[in-house]
């Protein structure tokens, strides 16, 4: 397929600078529908089996499906007024947070859970160190410069949430490079990817605009970058308290099962008492089923059994 005939879902109204899906295109607005990436004017193609919006056939436009879908989505963001932040798990953490909060759970775990139990207890543990929670965005601004002291970066999306900015990256097949990565942490915001390769997976490019502003508002397909050091360190704790609570909490159980450990120790050493009793009989057998099998071996008498 030409780039040129790519189907677009959604088109930008340049007068009331708001987004347009194909289905609400009237003959009214039809005429002031541009592409956001190259502002040409689209064509409407209503009467179609899956209507959408194309260029003209002599556009330069370098947009694609994953540029454009960046675009909308920045648009999108401009128009809703709450976002669903996804809960913060234990693999969003960044690796020396990590190591930090895992030393702390282990050493927590080695010396409060039976040995036999450690490994069950870790896996039921909750993976989660924040909840989730659906948040009033109170500014919105898009493409915004910040400096850094390994260079600026460009931040897509940047939201105010109580006073607080919340950097918001948009991702379509790359994730976020490493060197990014490294300035966000620098930057001391909590940063959000978004999948939208997986949302245009879904629906192939035939989204509407209710779809794509359901899945930008709610958590799915959203993961944290990085999260500032304070918070993670108050989630920390407050994970430590959530294990020793569960720690308390499965008190009887551990003391049935250190009981039935000891039980197991003692009838052990029950049958040890025993083994010792008869060996001198077993002993004694053996000598004599070894005496039988000599004479018979002498008589030339097989003997399979012994
Ligand atoms: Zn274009």
């Amino acid at each position: 397929m030409s780039k040129n005939y790519i189907k677009y879902p959604i088109a930008f109204h340049k007068q009331s600078e708001k987004l347009i899906g194909i289905s609400d295109v009237t003959d009214e607005n039809k005429t002031e529908l541009i592409c956001l990436e190259c502002k040409e004017n689209f064509v409407a193609v209503r009467k179609h089996q899956t209507p959408h919006f194309k260029h003209k056939p002599n556009s330069k436009c370098k947009g694609n499906v994953e540029t454009y879908i960046h675009w909308i989505t920045k648009e999108v963001f401009k128009e809703i007024k709450e976002i669903e932040l996804p809960e913060i798990f234990i693999h969003n953490l960044t690796e020396n947070q990590r190591e930090k909060f895992n030393n702390q759970v282990n050493l927590l775990i080695k010396h409060n859970v039976p040995e036999n139990l450690q490994i069950k207890f870790r896996k039921n543990l909750k993976k989660n160190i924040s909840e989730s929670g659906i948040f009033q965005i109170e500014k919105i601004e898009t493409e915004k410069e910040y400096k850094t002291t390994i260079g600026n970066v460009r931040i897509d999306i940047v939201i105010t949430i109580n006073n607080q900015e919340v950097f918001i990256e948009p991702f379509f097949s790359n994730q976020i490079d490493d060197f990014k990565r490294r300035k966000l942490i620098l930057l001391e915001r909590p940063t959000l990817a978004i999948d939208l390769l997986t949302f245009i997976d879904r629906f192939d490019y035939q989204y509407n605009l209710e779809n794509l502003k359901d899945y930008l508002i709610s958590k799915k397909g959203k993961n944290w970058i990085s999260n500032r050091e304070r918070k993670i360190e108050k989630y920390r704790l407050e994970y430590i308290n959530y294990v020793s609570e569960e720690i308390k909490r499965q008190h009887n159980d551990f003391k049935l099962n250190n009981l039935k450990l000891k039980k197991i120790t003692e009838l052990e050493s029950e049958i040890n008492v025993l083994e010792k009793k008869i060996r001198p009989t077993k002993d004694k057998i053996w000598k004599l089923k070894h005496e039988i099998s000599e004479i018979k071996n002498e008589l030339g008498i097989r003997d399979y059994e012994f």
